[in-house]
Formats: C-alpha cells, sequence, structure tokens
C-alpha cells in the first residue's frame, strides 16, 4: 500500500547559541491511509521535532534541514510555498497539541474560534462551495456532537476556560477535524489530563480513526497508549528511530535493547514501577553526538564496536526494522 505520509532520511540541527544541536538524524518513517503510527520515546529524544515540519512549524533558522523528505501522496511538504502548506493545513493534515488551552484564545467563545478556523480554511475553495457564517456554526457544532461535548448547541457560546481541560482537548480535536483532514498528528494530546479523561480522548481518537478513515500520528510518552490505539509503532533515541514495526510485533518481541529498556518500564499491577525509561543514564548530548551507537553509554548489551561505529538499519524480519549492531551481525553483513 502506498504511504499517505513518508518521512525519508530527514536530518535537521538547530543552530544555538553553544553549538549546532544535532537533533535528528535521518529518520525514516511512513503512515499508510486509514493506520495509526505511534512515535515513542523520552522527553528529548525528537518525537515533536519529527513532526512539525510537517505543516511547517519549525521556524528556520534555529531550525536547519541538513537532509529528507516529508512526502505527502508523494508532495515534499519541506519544499511547498506558503499558498500551499495553508491550503494542507486542515484540511488534508491537522494537528492537536498537548496544553489544549495554549491554542484557544481566552477572549473569544468556542464559537467565534471554530467559526474563524472553519472560514479560514475554506480560503482555497471556490467562493460557491465556501460556507457562509451561519454554515460554519451549524458545521462547528455537528463537529462538537462528533467529539461527543454534551450539549453542543450550549456549549458553543462558552469561553475555554468555562470549559473542563478534557472538554478542551475535545474542542480542539472538533477544530482540527472541522477541514476533514485525512491525516491528524497528536502531539502529547492526553498528557496534560487526569488519567480518566485520557482514556476518554484516547477513545474518541480511536472511534475517529474508525469512524472516519482518519490517519493518526501519535506521539507520545506512554506505552500503553500506543498498544491501545495504534497499528504500527517506531521508538526512537537521540533524534533516531531505533525500532520501527507493527504494534503487535514490537511489544511482544523487542529487538532493540532501548525497546526492550522501555517496556521493561510501563507499570505493572502489584509492582512499582521503575524509573522512567527503566534504563539508568541519560539521553547523550546532540551537541557532540556520540561517535558510535547514540544508546553505547546505557546499552547492557554494548558490543566493543558499538562505541565507535554508528548502526545501520537493519531488517531482522519483514516489516521490522531496528537500528543496532546485534541485528547487522546476525545477517553477517556488519
Ligand atoms: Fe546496544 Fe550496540 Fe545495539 Fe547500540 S548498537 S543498541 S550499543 S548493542
Ligand atoms: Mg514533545
Amino acid at each position: 500500500e502506498k504511504p499517505l505520509l513518508e518521512i525519508r532520511d530527514y536530518r535537521l540541527n538547530f543552530n544555538t547559541f553553544d553549538g549546532v544541536y544535532h537533533a535528528l538524524d535521518g529518520v525514516n518513517l511512513s503512515v499508510v491511509a486509514g493506520q495509526s503510527l505511534g512515535i515513542v520515546g523520552e522527553t528529548g529524544c525528537g518525537k515533536s521535532v519529527t513532526v512539525r515540519n510537517v505543516l511547517g512549524l519549525l521556524p528556520s533558522p534555529p531550525a536547519d534541514v541538513i537532509s529528507g523528505e516529508i512526502l505527502y501522496r508523494g508532495k515534499d511538504l519541506l519544499r511547498v510555498d506558503q499558498k500551499e502548506m495553508q491550503r494542507i493545513r486542515g484540511s488534508e493534515i491537522a494537528m492537536i497539541f498537548q496544553d489544549p488551552m495554549t491554542y484557544l484564545n481566552p477572549v473569544f467563545s468556542i464559537g467565534t474560534q471554530m467559526v474563524d478556523a472553519i472560514m479560514a480554511q475554506q480560503k482555497s475553495l471556490p467562493r460557491e462551495q465556501r460556507k457562509n457564517k451561519r454554515e460554519a456554526r451549524q458545521h462547528a457544532i455537528a463537529m462538537l456532537e462528533k467529539v461527543h461535548l454534551p450539549n453542543p448547541e450550549k456549549q458553543i457560546d462558552r469561553y475555554p476556560h468555562e470549559l473542563s481541560g478534557g472538554m478542551r482537548q475535545r474542542v480542539l480535536i472538533a477544530m482540527a477535524l472541522s477541514g476533514a483532514p485525512k491525516l491528524l498528528i497528536a502531539d502529547e494530546p492526553t498528557t496534560a489530563l487526569d488519567v480518566t479523561i485520557q482514556a476518554q480522548i484516547l477513545d474518541l481518537i480511536a472511534e475517529l480513526v474508525e469512524d472516519m478513515g482518519l490517519s493518526v500520528i501519535l506521539i507520545t510518552h506512554d506505552l500503553g497508549v500506543v498498544a491501545k490505539i495504534c497499528d504500527r509503532v517506531a521508538v526512537m533515541y537521540a533524534g533516531q528511530v531505533v525500532e520501527y514495526g507493527s504494534v503487535d510485533d514490537v511489544f511482544t518481541r523487542p529487538r532493540h535493547p532501548y525497546t526492550e529498556g522501555l517496556l521493561r518500564s510501563i507499570p505493572h499491577p502489584g509492582r512499582p514501577p521503575e524509573s522512567l525509561s527503566g534504563i539508568p543514564g541519560f539521553l547523550p548530548n546532540l551537541l557532540s553526538p556520540p561517535k558510535g551507537c547514540r544508546f553505547f553509554e546505557r546499552c547492557p548489551k554494548a558490543l566493543e564496536k558499538c562505541r565507535e561505529t554508528p548502526p545501520r538499519i537493519s531488517r531482522p524480519e519483514k516489516g521490522a526494522e531496528a537500528l543496532c549492531h546485534l541485528y547487522s551481525e546476525e545477517r553477517g553483513d556488519a
């Protein structure tokens, strides 16, 4: 199947006061229509940075794209003009973030903001296809219904601070989906919410994937969330995808030592959770990345060559990828 979105050999630096920060190093990922991809890893591993430029959200400078392509239906999003990006934003691809309050304006009602968003989304449509304000408001109410906001005709005239965190995230999801995008990118959409509300929002996303045939990229540090909603998973470490495969496969047979550590860190009933990553140590400083494997300092299985030689992507099996010398050796082409 042809991917809807494909990120290829993506390298990105940030030029900082302290030097060049090597944020992404050769990231490869893809999402097929109707599927959902989870991107997991510790804070600072590059999960968010990987997807920000899908919608042109990383200002350059300081961001500096060194190589790669972000192909959406074959079109390179790193190289489209502003007008095309404007069209894609919302009507093809939409994004939601961790803290809904940051993206809602406190001085306008939900309805005003949704109608504005809907009006802005249709700018690229021919005039006769555009909704007027009244129709846009009807559409906004229908979208609020779709995300199960109770009593949408009433709630639409309320202000962001009058809603709970979970309701605000529903509003943002409704707003994101109001232009009927094909792809939703959700960057830690539930991290700021209570556990029970988190589960409801995740159920909602799962339902929308099913009902709207939506594809989702879900960024999270929570492996349980990925297990619940995603078909495929990419595990990131220090600006690289270190393991990539189907959720079933990666969760039952992790190949990369980092993935093994992450899986051990999932809390189990009756057993105290280990440290967040399950692995002692810290992410390497990407102002001067390690010469060999970026996980070397923390890896319980490290080989001598891992110190000096960076591993290349190996495909131990069809559809599975690992960035680790343990597998290149197996194939005898290290
Ligand atoms: Fe560990 Fe070596 Fe594999 Fe890196 S390449 S994860 S150090 S075994
Ligand atoms: Mg992030």
